[in-house]
């Protein structure tokens, strides 16, 4: 069943999803299972998987100059969605990006998926290169997560790039896609972002799963927002349970969110990362309560690769 099935078919009942990274290059998929084990008695109804780009690394060269070197560092998420749904019974949503990808690369991921019996997928633009100022396309790539939107409802509708091929299966994805509630950090506006999330929805999106934010009344208003715009579909929030002191700085840098001055003080005044994990899986249960009161149509958590927290917070909220 496809998420947008799922959530149609949820009745009222908020769903339990999180997000997985695939293990770093040279680690086994074992550490990725011992981190999916524990949350499996929640009953997730899906597990996303991120996708990982290459990065530009300069390394000595032995002359005292420095070579570029191009890595990926986490590769694997078609297989890892593959490997997840065999062995758990589970959907599995991989994460697509617009970077790094020609549309021909693209169109072949999309049919290995369709392979696979994959039959969602979280469509993103992704970040420049590190390295890189701004997000460059490829060369004949898509240039905006809308592009990608509308080339994965082409294969959906059997339009394949090349338009002479003779059988032309249509595939039948299920589409996510990328929201802000404090604003993408490219956007001029709000409202302009949210004028370009609903291009994401008319060209296909079935639903909308939005970055971390740590205080629900972004949630709410963003959704208010989004729904004045006319975006209908289910907006689902993105929880990410705060995990060590230096995620005051990491998180806002990174990602681009405040955080509330009741959470940030709190950790400032904390003694251990211990402590500091406890604040935020107390912080994530509140969050947690009040968007299940709310009638949010998931709960969808951001494990960044531990999942320890997220069973203690699955385990008041499901
Ligand atoms: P877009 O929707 O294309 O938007 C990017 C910017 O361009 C926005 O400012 C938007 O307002 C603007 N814009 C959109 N369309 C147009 C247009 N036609 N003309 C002008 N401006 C336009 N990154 C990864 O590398 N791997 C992952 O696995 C990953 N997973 C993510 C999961 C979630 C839930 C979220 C919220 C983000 C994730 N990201 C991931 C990060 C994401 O790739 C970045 O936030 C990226 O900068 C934007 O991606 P997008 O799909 O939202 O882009």
């Amino acid at each position: 069943m496809t998420i947008i099935e799922k959530l149609n078919k949820s009745e009222g009942k908020t769903l339990f999803s999180f997000e997985i990274l695939p293990p770093l290059k040279g680690d086994t998929i074992n550490s990725v299972y011992e981190n999916v084990d524990p949350l499996m008695e929640f009953d997730p109804a899906y597990i996303n998987v991120t996708y990982h780009r290459e990065e530009i690394v300069l390394k000595p060269a032995g002359n005292g100059l420095l070579r570029k070197k191009i890595i990926r560092k986490r590769p694997g998420t078609i297989g890892l969605c593959a490997a997840i749904s065999a062995r758990y019974k589970v959907e599995t949503v991989p994460h697509l990006l617009c970077g790094g990808f020609s549309r021909e690369d693209t169109e072949n991921a999309l049919i290995e998926l369709d392979f696979l019996g994959i039959r969602n997928v979280l469509a993103l633009r992704g970040d420049s290169v590190k390295g890189q100022r701004h997000f460059m396309p490829e060369p004949y790539g898509n240039a905006f997560a809308v592009d990608l939107v509308k080339q994965i409802t082409d294969l959906n509708n059997g339009i394949y790039i090349d338009e002479e091929l003779e059988n032309k299966h249509a595939t039948n994805f299920c589409v996510g896609v990328a929201g802000y509630p404090e604003k993408h950090f490219e956007a001029p506006s709000l409202n302009i972002d949210i004028q370009n999330l609903k291009a994401k929805v008319d060209a296909g999106a079935d639903y909308v799963v939005t970055q971390m934010f740590f205080d629900n009344a972004s949630y709410f208003s963003y959704v208010e927002k989004c729904r004045d715009a006319g975006i209908n579909v289910p907006i689902i929030p993105g929880i990410k349970p705060f995990a060590s002191k230096r995620q005051l700085s990491i998180l806002p840098t990174m990602f681009h969110v405040d955080l509330p001055d009741a959470l940030a003080l709190e950790v400032l005044k904390s003694k251990s990362n211990e402590s500091v994990r406890q604040i935020g899986i107390e912080w994530a249960i509140e969050q947690g309560r009040e968007l299940l009161a709310a009638g949010v149509p998931a709960l969808h958590f951001y494990s960044m690769g531990r999942s320890e927290n997220i069973r203690n917070i699955a385990a008041q909220l499901f």
